[in-house]
């Protein structure tokens, strides 16, 4: 049986088709001025206020490199359970974002390291079939 996932966040980032193994885009905008952002929004450009017509859609592949991460031991929030690491990654076309990595570890990681988004599995919709949301990985 072929099985559908779904996104946990649709309006963040694409699923990519279970066959092809692609590495999910993120939903990010481009205005005009060339500047490139991430979440998509329409409440003007961060660097000339340029809005409407401006800014357009943009898909941002998947891939960039670590600028920071932090490893979290004890989280106040009884929605994600702790130890976890949370990462800064600078996408290839300029947007930095904070996300998880995909897993969790008490090595360093290096600076500059390739990093991949991936979809992880977080839970199952009322019919069975997987909820997925965005992470990112050290490249291989
Ligand atoms: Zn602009």
């Amino acid at each position: 049986m072929n099985r559908s996932e779904s996104a946990l966040k649709p309006a963040l980032y694409t699923v990519p088709s279970q066959d092809g193994g692609g590495v999910p885009f993120l939903r990010g905008g481009r205005c005009a001025c060339g500047h490139v952002f991430f979440p998509m929004q329409r409440h003007g450009c961060e660097r000339c206020g340029g809005h409407g017509d401006t800014i357009e859609e943009a898909l941002l592949p998947g891939h960039g490199t670590l600028v920071a991460s932090a490893r979290v031991k004890l989280h106040a929030g009884p929605e994600r359970k702790a130890p976890f690491v949370v990462v800064s990654v600078k996408l290839d076309q300029g947007p930095v974002l904070r996300t998880l990595l995909e897993e969790d570890t008490d090595e360093l990681l290096p600076i500059g390291q390739s990093m991949s988004a991936c979809l992880v599995e977080v839970g199952r919709t009322g019919s069975g079939e997987p909820v997925v949301d965005l992470r990112f990985a050290r490249s291989r």
